[in-house]
């Protein structure tokens, strides 16, 4: 056969655009990699006590089911957070993980060369699906680590769609109440304000308030949670919209029908009822984030002040070679490259077991330097 070689699909110029995403190192390639059989992983975030055990039970009970297709519309699931986060039923779209959601917000409203603000240093999925979806991407400089609300707002004037994680994965930043509520009002209202609220439940500051419950003022605005984060069940992959239910129309229009799965829609509900689980999940977070600050403060790192179920240490030096090091001796953190971070390093909470094998081999690898 002859072939030209020039003559190839081409990706839209958003596809080619996209910089991919990179996962946390997964425990079973550190452990091939170096041979080693008791890793620890404090690189994407998960909840260190696991799922739920309510939701693992659950989940068992329901393997029989897994001939069905799931329920496209998520019935119960639906009015069972519409119960837990006082919202009516019809205001919930659910998604295969928020990222999902993200997506579908950008399918549904935003044109290719349509701009798409969001903040240097904010959650990186921003970026990706907005280049997929060939958006004019509109970043704005961050202030403080954090999104600065007023060029944001000026950004706004040549957009659709401005993304705000609140708090924000890496830098831990947040918006307070007071801001948020005057950037609402300043923001035109054909533009769509998208809060990520994946780490909502771990805020302790006095300022903080979610903004599910201002979905009903604000026809532009959608607020996105996870069972990812405390519930801990990333794997199973399980997001929700909160927004008017105009929004939600849309967002259940351009999703696949069976966007969800039933294993997710199961776990998720049965996580809703164990509050005992998010308590001590919380718990473990307070103790370990606190741990972590002082005790890298006391060897000399400063870490970023924010808030999550992670910390931002600064480094100080190029914080590759650290990383590689922590690897060979079993721990994996995340290097924030994509992030034009170098120096930094995110650690996610772990349990106290954890900490301490970070905690020591940080130190053992930060004091030698980190050829060693
Ligand atoms: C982890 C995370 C999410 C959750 O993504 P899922 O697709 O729901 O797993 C969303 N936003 C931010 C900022 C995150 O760090």
């Amino acid at each position: 056969m002859n072939t030209e070689p020039s003559a190839r699909p081409l990706p839209t110029a958003g596809a080619r655009s996209v910089i991919a995403y990179v996962p946390g190192k997964p425990l079973a390639e550190l452990e091939r990699e170096f041979g080693i059989h008791d890793g620890v992983k404090l690189a994407s975030n998960e909840n260190p006590l696991g799922p739920s055990p309510v939701a693992m039970r659950a989940v068992a009970s329901a393997i029989g089911e897994l001939a069905l297709y799931p329920d496209s519309h998520g019935y119960r699931l639906k009015r069972r957070l519409a119960e837990h986060i006082q919202v009516a039923p019809d205001r919930i779209v659910l998604g295969n993980g928020s990222n999902e959601l993200f997506q579908l917000l950008v399918r549904g409203y935003v044109q290719p060369g349509e701009g798409v603000v969001y903040s240097q240093y904010a959650f990186v999925a921003f970026s990706v699906v907005s280049r997929a979806a060939s958006a004019r991407c509109l970043v704005t400089p961050a202030r403080d680590w954090g999104c600065d609300l007023d060029a944001m707002r000026d950004a706004t004037k040549h957009a659709k769609l401005v993304f705000i994680a609140n708090p924000n994965n890496p830098t831990g930043t947040w918006v307070g109440a007071d801001a948020l509520r005057q950037f609402m009002a300043a923001v035109p209202p054909e533009v769509l304000v998208v809060i990520d609220e994946a780490y909502a439940e771990y805020v302790d500051e006095p300022d903080y308030s979610s903004c599910v419950a201002w979905v009903g003022y604000y026809p532009n605005l959608v607020v996105t949670r996870t069972f990812s984060k405390i519930h801990g069940l990333a794997g199973v992959r399980l997001g929700y919209a909160v927004a008017q239910p105009e929004v939600c129309e849309i967002l259940n229009r351009v999703r696949e029908p069976f966007n969800v799965n039933h294993l997710a829609m199961v776990a998720a509900e049965a996580a809703l009822g164990d509050d005992d689980h998010l308590q001590r999940s919380l718990q473990n977070n307070r103790q370990g984030r606190a741990r972590l600050l002082a005790e890298l403060a006391a060897s000399g790192f400063d870490c970023l002040p924010g808030c999550g179920n992670f910390v931002t240490v600064d480094c100080r030096v190029d914080a590759v070679p650290i990383f590689q090091a922590l690897l060979r001796r079993g721990v994996i953190v995340r290097t924030l490259h994509e992030y034009a971070m170098p120096r930094h390093l995110r650690v996610t909470v772990g349990t106290p077991g954890q900490l301490d094998r970070f905690l020591e081999a940080f130190r053992k690898v930060t004091i030698r330097g980190a050829e060693c």
